[in-house]
C-alpha cells in the first residue's frame, strides 16, 4: 500500500487499521503486528512506505492466512474499522479528533498528538470507495512499476549489515518518522542516532556544492557529535561522475559540520558474509612510514578518540560501525 508519507497519515491509518483488526478477530489481536517497510526508488525524493501486517506468534495463528485468502476479508477490516470510526461518539464532540474508543485505543499518549480521526476517516473512506480498483500483487517488485522506480538493493542491504551482530555487538534499528519522513533510530550500544534518509545538503548547511548523501545520522543522544553522511556507491550510476562525486563529498567534509562516509557495495556484502573487505583498507599504509601523528590527525577529524590501532585493520564499514558505537 502506498499513501502519503507524513507522520499524521501515517499513525492514524494505523489505528485505524488496529481498530478494524480487533473488531474482526473480537480483541484477540495482540500477536499481530504492524510494521512500516520503507523502500527508496532511484530519483524519487520521498521513501515509498508499506504497511507489513505480521504475526508474531512463531508458525503464525492462522488469523493472516484467514485474512488474505481473498480479497474481501481484509476490505471488510477496513470497513468495520470505518464503521466504528464513523459511529464513535466523539464525532459529536466538535474538538475531539478522536478518543480512547476508538484511534487512542492502542496508542500512547505521546503519539495521541499525531493521530486524527478525521484523518484515518478520510483515508479509510478513499480506499473503500474505490475497492473495486484495488490490485493484487504478489510481490513488492510488482508495484515499482517502470524501470525509474528500481528499489536500491545496496540500501536495503547497508540496513541489514547494520543489523549484524560483529564480535558479540548488535545494534538495534527502529523505524521511526524523522523531520516527516520514514527513518530510523538506531541504537549502537551506548550511543542512539536518528538517521535520515536521502538528505538534501546545501549552503544552509554550510556545504558549498550540494548534494544528497543516501543517509545522515544525526546525534540523538545529546552528545556533542558530528552527523555523519553516508554515500552508498553502486558501481552502475558512478562511473562517469567520479569527479563530481568527490568534489561532493569533500564540500560536504569541509563544510567541518560532518563526517563523511563512502561505502561500496564490497564493504557492504563482505560485511554481511562476515568477511573482511575486498577493498584494501589505506590504513596499514599510512602507517608504515611511522607517520602515526598523520593517522590521529584524520580520526579526530572524523570523530574518532580511542582504539585507533584497532581501527586501522576494520573495513570502511566496520570503522562506520565502531564510530557508531563510539
Ligand atoms: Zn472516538
Amino acid at each position: 500500500m502506498g499513501y502519503g508519507e507524513t507522520q499524521e497519515r501515517l499513525l492514524s491509518f494505523v489505528s485505524a487499521l488496529e481498530v478494524g483488526l480487533t473488531r474482526r478477530f473480537r480483541g484477540a489481536v495482540d500477536h499481530l503486528r504492524i510494521a512500516l517497510d520503507v523502500r527508496m526508488a532511484a530519483g524519487q525524493d520521498l521513501p515509498r512506505c508499506f504497511l507489513v501486517v505480521y504475526d508474531s506468534v512463531p508458525g503464525g495463528t492462522g488469523y493472516l492466512k484467514e485474512l488474505m485468502r481473498a480479497p474481501e476479508p481484509l476490505l471488510e477490516v477496513l470497513e468495520q474499522a470505518l464503521q466504528t470510526l464513523n459511529e464513535c461518539t466523539c464525532n459529536q464532540d466538535a474538538d475531539a479528533d478522536g478518543c480512547y474508543r476508538c484511534v487512542y485505543a492502542f496508542r500512547n499518549s505521546y503519539d495521541r498528538e499525531s493521530i486524527s480521526r478525521r484523518t484515518a476517516q478520510r483515508l479509510l473512506g478513499e480506499i473503500v470507495q474505490r475497492k473495486g480498483l484495488l490490485k493484487k500483487v504478489t510481490n513488492l517488485s510488482d508495484v515499482q512499476s517502470g524501470n525509474q522506480l528500481l528499489g536500491s538493493p545496496l540500501e536495503k542491504r547497508f540496513i541489514e549489515a547494520l543489523r549484524r551482530e560483529y564480535d558479540g555487538a548488535r545494534y538495534v534499528l527502529t523505524e521511526v518518522l524523522f523531520k516527516g519522513k520514514p527513518g530510523y533510530q538506531l541504537q549502537a550500544g551506548e550511543r542512539r542516532w536518528r538517521m535520515e534518509l536521502q538528505v538534501s545538503l546545501n549552503d544552509s548547511d554550510g556545504v558549498v556544492v550540494a548534494s544528497k548523501p543516501d543517509f545522515v545520522l544525526w546525534p540523538d543522544d545529546g552528545v556533542e557529535d558530528q552527523p555523519i553522511a553516508v554515500f552508498l556507491d553502486g558501481w552502475q550510476f558512478h562511473k562517469d561522475s567520479i569527479p563530481e562525486d568527490l568534489a561532493k563529498r569533500m564540500a560536504i567534509s569541509k563544510s567541518g559540520k560532518f563526517s563523511v562516509w563512502t561505502l561500496t557495495w564490497d564493504d557492504i556484502d563482505c560485511a554481511l558474509q562476515g568477511k573482511n573487505s575486498m577493498t584494501p583498507s589505506p590504513w596499514p599504509t599510512l602507517l608504515i612510514d611511522g607517520s602515526a601523528n598523520v593517522v590521529s590527525k584524520v580520526c579526530e577529524a572524523q570523530g574518532l578518540s580511542n582504539a585507533i590501532n584497532a581501527f586501522k585493520s576494520f573495513s570502511p564499514f566496520m570503522q562506520l560501525h565502531q564510530r557508531l558505537g563510539a
